[in-house]
């Protein structure tokens, strides 16, 4: 089965731009999908190509018919069922049919009674797209988005601003080291955003916003006014550093600012206001213009981040530590002339559909990798998901760092791992 990426265009048209090809790790993911055979770290994918299709405005088109000109057509819509609204794909009644034997031909099959970590995740997409809408339904903007209550970790990474949010580091390399870009990571982020496109001449380079003066300054404007003028809801990104913050009471201070910054939709902080403090962070906000001219922070998400001027992703104040030790041994190897990187997957890592916590490849040979699980925690659930990662990734030599358990020694240990390995040991 082919399927490709088209634009949405009127019948008896061409779409306004050439077909994409989807990749075949996310069809297959895909199939899988459509027939209720998915794993987790499938639904995940799909997830992701569906909130690109629905971001962008475009269809999936089915290969089955052999026919290009007008082809079966797939459409991302929303859709309300037990567990909640979710994204799902539909097809095109009103255009070609697919072919009997295609999967598409036939409705979507659905695990019943069955509800697995990531199928929260696929609830989650519910409402991916309250960005960049047609300006239809404009008052609409700013409900139910205050009513989500999240606050463990699997939720909060499968919120629809963190999945954007590590969509775009992971799109601009801030993941790996060495860093594949010079200047800073806003830099990089703005450099990937002029090109992508989200509309007809309208990039997302026109309504991103990273640094956290844009709010306080009024640089949204602009964004709100190229919004419109492509007949989409007012509504622009906001990425910036920020040093604290409450979901409870709503406020977060901003890297560097003296006073608290109110969000008056809702905040979710990874891990909860509970967890142990994990600052800087990074916020991904979701800034809108209502109609009543007033201007807003409809949403917004804060995820740790390694300093403050390194957006990586972390989970924990242990995979901070385990990311300094790390370069430093990938430091002393360099010089030793042993060419290392390391990357942090952000979503599912190759075909093990595993996401490890750190990769550590030879740069000379990218397949010659070492997986390093950072063990945060003794809980036996926290355990038990980690196994299950372990298994799929056996194919790879792994080392667990243990530093939950063995803060003193975890350092050493972790250093010595990696420099065995990339002498040759195993
Ligand atoms: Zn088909």
């Amino acid at each position: 089965m082919s399927l490709s990426i088209v634009s949405k265009h009127p019948i008896g048209k061409r779409p306004p731009k050439a077909p994409v090809p989807v990749n075949q790790d996310d069809a297959h993911a895909l199939g899988r999908w459509w027939d209720g055979l998915a794993t987790d770290a499938e639904k995940d994918r799909v997830l992701l190509l569906l909130d690109r299709l629905h971001a962008f405005s475009s269809w999936l088109a089915c290969g089955c018919t052999g026919e290009s000109v007008n082809p079966p057509l797939l459409a991302v819509t929303r859709r309300t069922g037990a567990d909640g609204i979710g994204l799902s794909l539909r097809r095109l009644m009103d255009r070609a049919a697919h072919s009997a034997d295609c999967r598409f031909a036939f409705e979507q099959r659905e695990r019943h009674g069955v509800r697995h970590e990531a199928s929260e995740g696929v609830g989650e997409a519910s409402r991916p797209d309250f960005l960049f809408q047609p300006a239809t339904g404009l008052g609409a903007s700013n409900e139910s988005e205050s009513t989500r209550n999240s606050a463990d970790e699997h939720t909060n990474r499968s919120h629809p601003l963190a999945r954007r949010m590590f969509w775009l580091l992971n799109e601009a390399g801030v993941n790996t080291w060495p860093r594949p870009y010079d200047g800073s990571d806003r830099d990089a982020l703005l450099r990937l955003a002029k090109e992508v496109e989200l509309a007809h001449g309208l990039f997302l380079r026109d309504v991103l916003y990273c640094h956290p003066l844009a709010w306080r300054q009024g640089w949204m404007g602009a964004g709100f006014r190229k919004c419109m003028t492509h007949g989409l809801k007012p509504q622009v990104w906001w990425l910036c550093e920020i040093e604290h913050a409450s979901q409870k009471t709503g406020v977060v201070r901003l890297a560097g600012a003296k006073e608290d910054t109110v969000i008056a939709g809702k905040l979710s902080v990874f891990g909860g206001d509970d967890s142990a403090v994990r600052y800087p962070m990074l916020m991904c906000a979701v800034v809108g213009k209502l109609p009543d001219d007033s201007v807003q922070v409809l949403q917004a998400y804060a995820h740790p981040i390694q300093a403050l001027d390194w957006w990586l992703p972390v989970d924990s104040n242990l995979e901070r530590d385990a990311v300094d030790d790390l370069l430093e041994v990938i430091r002393k190897l360099a010089r030793e002339r042993v060419e290392l990187q390391m990357l942090k997957p952000l979503f599912a890592w190759n075909e093990t559909g595993a996401r490890p916590d750190f990769v550590v490849t030879r740069r000379a040979e990218p397949s010659d990798s070492l997986v390093v699980e950072t063990m945060g925690s003794d809980d036996l659930e926290y355990r038990e998901r980690k196994a299950r990662t372990v298994e799929r990734l056996r194919k790879y030599p792994l080392f667990e760092d243990e530093r939950a358990r063995d803060p003193a020694g975890a350092r050493a240990k972790l250093r010595n791992a990696v420099d065995h390995w990339a002498h040759g040991g195993r």
